[in-house]
C-alpha cells in the first residue's frame, strides 16, 4: 500500500460493549487523509464512543482500528498521532492563553521556547494573538473555543477529533465558527473527525458524513448523496425534512420503478437496487422538489387541499391535505414566487413532483 491509498483511520468490524449493552454493533469505515469527516446521529447512537475509541480513551471490544496503516490498540492516547477538542473547551483556568496552547507541545518533549513559538503561530491562525496574555475567563465562549482548537492543533496531530465543539455557542457564533473550522481544516490539511447531532451542521461542513443510529452505520457518503439519495427511512427522516408515502412496487424497467398508493394512484420513481417488484416500501419526496398547480403535471401529481401557508423569511411552507395519503409539506423559495404558485388555504389543487424527485427507501 502506498501513502496515497492509505486511509487516515480505518475502523474494521469494531464492536463496543459495556457489560451486556452493545454501544457499537460491528462498524467498518475508512476515513481519508485530509478529509473533513463527520459522525452524525441522534443522542446515544454511539458517535462519542467511536471517537473515544479512536482517541484511545476506550478500548475496542472486538475488531480493530488502524491509523495510517498501523494498528493502534496497544498505543496509549498520548502516543497516538491524534488530538481531541472537547465540547466544554477544558482550558486550564490559571494559565494564560499562550501557555494553554503551548502546554501540549512542551509535554511532547519540545523546549519551552519552541512550544511558545508554535503556540504563537497557532494563535495567529485562529486570530487570537492579541489575547495571548489573558486568562481563559477573560475571553468569550467563542474565543475560548478557538483557543481550545489552537491548543489541539499545536502539537501537529495527524488527526483532530472534535466532539460537538460548537454546541455551547449561540446560533450566530456557531454558524461563523462552522466556516472557520472548515477553513482551518483546509489550511492545515489535518484530517478532521467531527461529531454532531445537528444535520444542518454536518451537511454544511463535511466532505463525507457517516450517519449512525443505535450503534449502527446507516449510510456513508458526501452531503449531497446523503440528502438526495437517502438509503433508508432513518436517513431520509433524520436528514432534512421529507414527505413519505407508502407504496407497492408493480414494475421495474430501465432504472425506473412503477408503484401505486393504497387507493391505486400510480407513481413512478427511480429504481433502488435492493428493492424488487412486490415490495411494500416508502417513497420519500423532499418538500422543495414539489410545486403546486391548478392542473396536474404530465409527470407525477397528487390531488390535495391547502391547509396552511407558513411564511419563514426565505421560504414558504405549505401544508397540503392529500386526497390519497398523509399531509404533505411543499416548500417554495421566496425567490421562486414569480414562477411558482401559492394557493390560499381551502383551495383544491395538485401537488406536482419534479422529474426524478421520488426516492424509494429500504425500511
Ligand atoms: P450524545 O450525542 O448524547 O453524546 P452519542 O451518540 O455520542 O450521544 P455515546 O456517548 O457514544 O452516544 O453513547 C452510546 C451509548 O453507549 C449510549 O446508550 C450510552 O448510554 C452508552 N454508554 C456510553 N458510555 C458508557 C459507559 N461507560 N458505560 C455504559 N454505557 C455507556
Amino acid at each position: 500500500m502506498n501513502d496515497e491509498t492509505l486511509s487516515a483511520v480505518d475502523v474494521r468490524d469494531a464492536v463496543k460493549r459495556y457489560g451486556d449493552f452493545t454501544a457499537l454493533k460491528t462498524i467498518s469505515l475508512s476515513i481519508k487523509d485530509n478529509e473533513f469527516f463527520t459522525l452524525l446521529g441522534p443522542s446515544g447512537c454511539g458517535k462519542t464512543t467511536l471517537l473515544r475509541m479512536i482517541a484511545g480513551f476506550e478500548d475496542v471490544t472486538e475488531g480493530a482500528i488502524f491509523l495510517y496503516g498501523d494498528e493502534i490498540e496497544n498505543l496509549p492516547p498520548h502516543q497516538r498521532p491524534v488530538n481531541t477538542v472537547f465540547q466544554n473547551y477544558a482550558l486550564f483556568p490559571q494559565m494564560t492563553i499562550l501557555d494553554n496552547v503551548a502546554f501540549g507541545v512542551e509535554m511532547r518533549g519540545n523546549s519551552k521556547a519552541e512550544a511558545r513559538r508554535r503556540a504563537g503561530e497557532m494563535l495567529e491562525l485562529v486570530q487570537l494573538s492579541q489575547f495571548s496574555s489573558r486568562k481563559p475567563s477573560q475571553l468569550s465562549g467563542g474565543q475560548q473555543q478557538r483557543v481550545a482548537l489552537a491548543r489541539a492543533l499545536a502539537p501537529e496531530p495527524k488527526v483532530l477529533l472534535l466532539d460537538e465543539p460548537l454546541s455551547a455557542l449561540d446560533l450566530k457564533l456557531r454558524k461563523a465558527m462552522q466556516l472557520e473550522l472548515k477553513h482551518l481544516q483546509r489550511e492545515t490539511g489535518i484530517t478532521f473527525i467531527f461529531v454532531t447531532h445537528d444535520q444542518e451542521e454536518a451537511l454544511t461542513m463535511s466532505d463525507r458524513i457517516a450517519v449512525m443510529s443505535a450503534g449502527e452505520l446507516q449510510q456513508l457518503g458526501a452531503p449531497t448523496d446523503i440528502y438526495e439519495r437517502p438509503h433508508n427511512m432513518f436517513v431520509a427522516d433524520f436528514i432534512g425534512e421529507t414527505n413519505l408515502l407508502e407504496v407497492s412496487v408493480d414494475k421495474i424497467a430501465q432504472g425506473r420503478a412503477t408503484c401505486h398508493l393504497g387507493g391505486g394512484h400510480e407513481l413512478t420513481c427511480n429504481q433502488v437496487d435492493d428493492i424488487g417488484v412486490g415490495a411494500k416500501v416508502h417513497m420519500s419526496i423532499r418538500p422543495e422538489r414539489l410545486f403546486m398547480s391548478d392542473i396536474p403535471a404530465e409527470a407525477e401529481s397528487l390531488k390535495g387541499t391547502v391547509k396552511e401557508n407558513i411564511f419563514a423569511g426565505t421560504d414558504i411552507t405549505t401544508i397540503v391535505a392529500l386526497a390519497e395519503g398523509p399531509d404533505f409539506i411543499v416548500r417554495t423559495s421566496n425567490s421562486d414566487r414569480g414562477n411558482k404558485r401559492i394557493f390560499e388555504p381551502g383551495t383544491e389543487m395538485y401537488v406536482n413532483m419534479e422529474m426524478g424527485a421520488g426516492r424509494l427507501l429500504v425500511d
